[in-house]
């Protein structure tokens, strides 16, 4: 085994060795070794950060991982232009024009090395975060929950978390997501607790009895028996219920929809209107719809957010010099992004929006003026309001 991976407990790579090229692509040290060797390693050269298509023909993305990538560029001699963290984006213009969401300007050695994991930084988050923003819009309004942070590697938790938060979900799961960014942590109970308790009525008189008075009483009813006999233990168990969880597993699925809608009418039936319903368990955007309409009334959604495709940006030089200069199959020279005031389009060297005829203005924002900050960073809450905003001006 290579030294000191035998001295690491886990394998993630620290804040220090990604700001020393170490998660770089090893091609990209030896191209900076050559260009020093070669007298051209200060070369000033513009590139673009760009993606052309999103994962499954998404019609449009939402930019994360902006607030990392200041971070790393930081200090070095590199002028950074971006959209605006939480922005929403189209990966072409109308006219089919790649769009820029980032611009890097400086001497072509400050970067060489952290193209690897720029690109990291803003494929995974903006896959992560555009997925919860199509969730959050399909859900209609009702709860979203984050639960997917078990089917990844600890380590990048808190980058799905804040992913998922700053897109519009409610809630996130782990008490460090909540530390870090001012998330609301939410948890119902395990089947575990059910199981080690010896039975969803014992489970639920403990929770009653024991759970502090402050935390909402959500009773998970599938462990055992029918959801609706469970939800009928719950109700007569704990006297505050706030909302019951169906995680049905798979096999017995039927019409998870019809299950939450009968649900639904004996807690209604009992004069627990006021009790929820979430659901969980495999939830993505195909199931989602029918349940919002069945009843439920909240959604902890796990592998589809923190597993979401990525969206795969490239960086790209399009200037050497101050002249275009671009590889066959990307668009020479440096580009301004421009976005419509009423609709939200982005176009490229035009004065009015190719669909409505709106006004177009500037959209990057230049976040590092040769390694300086030039811009505030906004926090999550801010992000996240700036992210519903778009969304609530998008149709369905
Ligand atoms: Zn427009």
């Amino acid at each position: 085994m290579a030294k000191g991976a035998r001295e690491r407990d886990f394998f993630i790579a620290t804040a220090d060795e990604i700001r020393a090229g170490k998660t770089t692509d090893v091609y990209f040290q030896r191209t900076l070794d050559i260009l020093k060797k070669a007298g051209k390693d200060r070369t000033a050269v513009v590139a673009e950060v760009t993606a052309g298509s999103l994962p499954n023909d998404w019609p449009w993305g939402i930019l994360c991982g902006v607030e990392e990538t200041v971070h790393l560029l930081q200090g070095k001699s590199v002028s950074l232009w971006s959209l605006p963290e939480g922005s929403l984006f189209s990966p072409r213009t109308p006219r089919g024009i790649p769009v820029p969401v980032m611009v890097l300007e400086g001497p072509y050695g400050e970067w060489a090395l952290f193209e690897t994991p720029m690109l990291g930084f803003v494929c995974q988050a903006s896959g992560i975060s555009t997925k919860a923003a199509r969730i959050r819009k399909l859900a209609m309004g009702k709860q979203v929950l984050s639960f997917g942070v078990r089917r990844m590697h600890p380590g990048i938790a808190p980058l799905i978390e804040r992913s998922v938060y700053i897109a519009g979900v409610d809630a996130i799961t782990t008490p460090l997501g909540a530390e870090l960014f001012g998330a609301p942590a939410v948890g119902t109970m395990p089947h575990a607790l059910v199981i080690v308790m010896g039975g969803p009525r014992e489970a639920f008189a403990a929770v009653h009895k024991y759970l502090e008075p402050k935390i909402p009483r959500i009773a998970l009813v599938d462990t055992y028996y029918d959801e609706k006999t469970e939800a009928l233990l719950a109700l007569e168990a704990i006297p505050d219920l706030r909302a019951v969880r169906l995680d049905t597993p798979a096999s017995r699925r039927g019409n998870f929809a019809a299950i939450v809608r009968e649900v639904r009418w004996e807690l209604d039936l009992r004069g627990h209107t006021d009790a929820k319903i979430y659901v969980s368990g495999g939830l993505d955007e195909t199931s989602i719809p029918a349940l919002a309409e069945a009843g439920a009334d909240g959604f902890g959604v796990g592998t589809s957010l923190s597993n979401a495709p990525t969206v795969d940006f490239a960086m790209d030089i399009v200037e050497r010099e101050g002249k275009p200069a671009a590889k066959r199959g990307k668009f020479g020279g440096r580009k301004e992004p421009l976005r419509c005031g009423k609709c939200g389009t982005l176009e490229i060297g035009a004065t009015k929006c190719p669909a409505c005829g709106g006004k177009m203005a500037p959209v990057l924002v230049k976040y590092l003026s040769k390694g300086k900050p030039a811009a505030k960073l906004p926090g999550p809450d801010e992000i996240r309001k700036y992210v519903l905003s778009q969304l609530a001006a998008r149709p369905a």
